[in-house]
């Protein structure tokens, strides 16, 4: 005899009839069904349970992840397996659990749950249940929607402290002093007068009347489904299909912030986080200003001034680089247009080894063009600079003809094995870098220009 098994519903789960149960939940596997790529290729499996407590996104709050424990019969031995369950989604009513391999229907597995991941979300989620009522019952301001921060996805596998902040977009702006007062009033609720959270389970649609079910998706079929309301005390009800703390105790603290954002309009965003969160994002904030103020040298609230300082005094340095920089390209190309001058073969070459970046080589090839253009027929010119803090380099090699740059070009690339660039195939200006220079590479330069360069 075959027995059809039946799996709970999404709205019955037992995550969402206890939020609190995360680990030691035996249940057997309905189904598992290969997930196709587009080329038809097997690239793991959806299993639907009979029942999990591992919830499926919604609400707000992204799926959870676990583990299913399976003990299999090897021989004589029982062998304990784990499967990692990556993520569980909604589909309708059915809540399917993604894994890596095929676990056969009938399959008693164990379900344990990330918990640590889980409470953050359930600290988050009851949060904004908490924060929105308030902002609605003091300031008559809605919230439009929401949004969970510090959830890592393959496309952001790295956070920013600030990626932390969860945000609801409210139908308005507030003030400074209306955070500060929120801010106090939900921090109150948590700590000195707790409320208690309890959930609903309503099971038809007609008791759903006097409910907000406007957030609920298209796809939850609410005649066969289950309307789940949330209420916090007396303070607030809402229909919400996410998993809760059981005391607004349990959120521990709320940080929010009084800076937010435009969107649409008059709309705008309010950041904020709840839990322990709120003292691990307290410790990553404490590294970067510790670090900042060692590499300052001055306290925490020093900093801004000391950058703003910094940051003037860095301009008026760059003014005056720009200045001396200006100066040594016109001496330089004065010095230039003598030796071509007074040269038989109009050979001329500058080399810089100390601090030849390729702006000082551009602002003298600037200055000694309108030389070359007016009044020279023939002519081979070298500028060369290292940096040798960096052991970098850059050169520009000027001829009125391109079969001449193209040989400078081969001469100097077999002393450069770094040596990159372009231009001048038809005379005019050849451009390069050396992104890295030896010391023997740098003397045999020094030495060809010298000596060879000039004298042939
Ligand atoms: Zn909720």
């Amino acid at each position: 005899m075959s027995v059809v098994m039946k799996s709970a519903i999404v709205g019955a789960l037992a995550c969402q009839r206890n939020s609190f149960t995360l680990d030691r939940f035996n249940t057997l596997v309905v189904s598992c069904e290969a997930k196709k790529d587009k080329r038809g290729k097997t690239e793991g499996y959806e299993i639907e349970l009979q029942d999990t407590i591992l919830f499926p996104e919604g609400g707000g709050q992204p799926s959870d992840s676990g583990s299913l424990k399976i003990v299999e019969r090897n021989n004589d031995s029982l062998v304990i397996k784990k499967v990692v369950v990556s993520h569980v989604s909604r589909s309708g009513l059915h809540a399917k659990h993604h894994v890596n391999e095929l676990i056969e229907p009938g399959t008693t597995v164990e379900i344990t749950v990330d918990a640590v991941k889980r409470m953050d979300y359930m600290q988050q989620h009851t949060g904004q249940h908490l924060l929105s009522a308030i902002l609605k019952r003091k300031y008559e301001v809605d919230t439009v929607s929401w949004s969970m921060g510090g959830i890592i996805t393959e496309k952001r596998a790295v956070l920013e402290p600030s990626d932390y902040f969860n945000y609801i977009e409210l139908s308005r702006k507030l003030t400074e002093d209306e955070v500060t007062e929120i801010s106090g009033e939900v921090n109150e609720l948590i700590i000195t007068f707790p409320q208690k959270i309890k959930v609903v389970e309503r099971f038809s649609e007609d008791d759903a009347d006097t409910i907000n079910t406007s957030k609920i998706p298209d796809d939850y079929d609410l005649s066969k489904g289950i309307l789940r309301t949330i209420h916090i005390g007396d303070i607030d009800s809402n229909a919400c299909c996410g998993t809760h703390l059981k005391s607004t105790f349990q959120i521990g603290s709320i940080l929010i912030l009084s800076n937010q954002s435009a969107v649409r309009g008059s709309n705008s965003r309010l950041y904020f986080m709840c839990g322990k969160r709120v003292s691990d994002y307290a410790k990553l904030a404490n590294k970067i200003l510790l670090d900042s103020k060692i590499l300052l040298s001055c306290s925490e609230t020093q900093m801004p001034d000391k950058i703003t300082r910094q940051g003037k005094q860095l301009q008026q340095s760059n003014k005056r680089e720009q200045y001396w920089v200006k100066k040594l390209a016109h001496s330089v190309s004065e010095d230039l247009k003598n030796t071509l001058e007074n040269s038989e073969n109009k050979r001329a070459y500058f080399m810089e080894e100390e601090c030849g970046t390729l702006e000082l080589l551009q602002q003298i090839y600037k200055e000694i063009n309108i030389f070359l253009k007016e009044g020279c027929e023939v002519y081979e010119i070298i500028l060369c600079g290292y940096e040798r803090q960096t052991s970098t380099g850059s050169l520009i090699i000027l001829s009125e003809s391109g079969d001449k740059i193209s040989s400078l070009t081969a001469k100097l690339g077999s002393m450069l094995q770094n040596l990159k660039g372009g231009g001048g195939k038809k005379g005019g200006k050849w451009q390069g870098k050396i992104t890295s220079i030896s010391n023997a590479e740098f003397a045999a330069v020094t030495d060809y220009l010298s000596h060879d360069f000039i004298s042939h």
